[in-house]
């Protein structure tokens, strides 16, 4: 049987919109919320929207720019470069505690829609150093959430240990693979679907697909 209902935090990206298919499957209802942090392409925000549509899902699009203020950098910023973090230092689209802060926001949401599960496309496979990615962080940040507003909700992270080769098979077994290679954004360039295939996030991304696509025999 079908748990009620989810707020999956929703970017528009590859990762947040596997989480939507996966949460449609699991709720009986289902509403997004997208944060609105003045990313460098407000393309996210409409790929975000486009899809909340095409599923008939309840969107909600919350202003953080104050994050742009706290933690100018990479992704909110044109006049900084994206460059590849190297082994031992974050990518430089780090926004520290930025899942802390969403995840928050998202729980004073979901206590005011009604709805006791919260569903996010956090992973530590790929985490990338973030360390707010971690299930570790989540496990903590879901007592406090409870304690914070006295509810028993539960936060539910159904990529935490799928590298993104696993991620686009969850994605193939959801029967929608071809709608999150078409309809999402991942790109820090800014280009929908399959990208410019040259920032990190599209290598991550095409890196995954061809490991997939092989695994798969369709290559
Ligand atoms: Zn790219």
């Amino acid at each position: 049987m079908k748990k009620d209902k989810a707020i999956v935090v929703f970017s528009g990206g590859q990762d947040s919109t596997t989480c939507l298919f996966w949460a449609k499957e699991q709720f009986k209802d289902v509403e997004t919320v997208t944060f609105d942090y003045g990313q460098r392409h407000k393309l996210e925000i409409e790929c975000a929207k486009e899809i909340a549509e095409d599923l008939g899902v309840k969107h909600h699009i919350l202003d953080m720019s104050l994050l742009h203020q706290l933690a100018p950098n990479a992704l909110t910023r044109d006049d900084i470069d994206v460059a590849e973090g190297d082994e031992t230092e974050l990518p430089n689209t780090f926004v520290p505690g930025r899942n802390l802060l969403f995840l928050s926001f998202a729980g004073v949401l979901a206590k005011q829609v009604g709805a006791k599960h919260l569903v996010t496309g956090v992973s530590q496979t790929d985490f990338s150093g973030y360390p707010d990615c971690r299930d570790s962080f989540i496990k903590s940040l879901n007592v406090t959430l409870n304690l914070a507003i006295d509810e028993p909700f539960e936060i539910h992270t159904p990529l935490m240990w799928l590298d993104k080769k696993e991620v686009w098979e969850l994605s193939d077994g959801l029967g929608v693979l071809d709608v999150i290679r078409e309809k999402t954004l991942t790109c820090y360039n800014g280009i929908k679907a399959d990208g410019c295939g040259a920032c990190p996030a599209c290598k991550l991304r095409h890196n995954g697909l061809e490991q997939y696509l092989l695994k798969k025999g369709e290559k």
